[in-house]
């Protein structure tokens, strides 16, 4: 397992935790555990059955309106509960830009297509120039309209935003949105808050998905200070995920139950606006399944 999947996270995100204790908020999210071994019942490789949902290399659609472009299939951190740990190699990213041009050629003929989001693996490991130049073929697509980035990186490794923000994501005709993946208070160091100020200058819409997980953020006062800091510093929470039945990450679990209970407190205790949806990815759904 930690052979497929190793230990990664960069300095400044280990810097982060309160303690040395491995069940730090921190720590238990990067720390290979001993339980990743044990098989799960209901707990599958490709829980949401993803790989047969791409129509061409690089692209996922299983939504109408939208597609998932596969930009990376790299991470600046390695997330023990990750829903795509054992994917590698499995979900196909071209990674020269010329390899791109069957999913581009897809999208050209896909005029439903409003809305494409960079996804991975974190599309972040990309080059501004690699990236640039895929948007800049995006752009050319008259239907597209929105361009989304889903990313741990703004967050885990804030010195890849400049100071400017990302040129590429924001000098197209494109209305940029970032999904900032983000699940622990501690994770919002004070070296973060310029790189948000700088999307957020550069006209980008900050949005956050949090993933429920035990032992991390499980608790009312936790999620209600991070939805908190997150709307004080410019992002509206969006998404508070039910935890993918991944093999490997059962040790995360949280029932439905709690996480409806956990819903219910912060809805007593935050403006609406900054409360997440409970949501969850079914298989063969033509949208996320909203729980609370
Ligand atoms: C989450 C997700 C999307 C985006 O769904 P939204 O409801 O637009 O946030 C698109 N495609 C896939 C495969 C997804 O998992
Ligand atoms: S950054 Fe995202 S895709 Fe990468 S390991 Fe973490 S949860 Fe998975």
């Amino acid at each position: 397992m930690t052979r497929l999947f190793p230990f990664r996270a960069p300095e400044g995100f280990l810097a982060r935790a309160a303690s040395q204790d491995p069940h730090d908020p921190i720590l238990r999210q990067v720390l290979p555990h001993p339980d990743e071994d044990l098989a799960w019942p209901g707990f599958a490789d490709d829980p949401l059955d993803e790989r047969r949902a791409q129509p061409v290399p690089g692209i996922i659609a299983k939504y109408p309106g939208r597609a998932l472009m596969l930009v990376s299939g790299e991470c600046p951190i390695h997330c023990r509960f990750c829903f795509r740990r054992h994917q590698a190699g499995h979900l196909a990213s071209p990674a020269s830009p010329e390899a791109w041009q069957p999913a581009l050629d897809w999208l050209a003929g896909h005029p439903e297509i409003r809305e494409v989001i960079f996804s991975g693996g974190d599309p972040l490991m990309r080059s501004d120039a690699f990236l640039a130049r895929l948007v800049h073929q995006l752009g050319k697509i008259p239907h597209l309209q929105r361009l989304r980035v889903h990313s741990r990186m703004a967050v885990v490794q804030p010195g890849r935003i400049g100071s400017r923000g990302l040129p590429w994501l924001t000098e197209t005709r494109l209305q940029p949105l970032m999904m900032l993946h983000v699940n622990h208070p501690l994770e919002l160091a004070p070296e973060v808050k310029p790189a948000l100020k700088a999307l957020r200058h550069a006209q980008v819409v900050l949005l956050s998905q949090t993933v429920l997980l035990r032992g991390v953020n499980d608790d009312p006062d936790i999620l209600a200070t991070l939805m908190e800091r997150l709307t004080s510093w410019g992002v509206l929470p969006c998404y508070l995920h039910l935890l993918d039945p991944v093999q490997g990450a059962g040790h995360f679990h949280v029932s439905l139950e709690l996480g409806q209970r956990l819903l219910h407190q912060l809805r007593q205790r935050l403006p609406g606006y900054a409360v997440p949806r409970l949501a969850q990815e079914t298989p063969g759904q033509l949208a996320k399944t909203v729980l609370a």
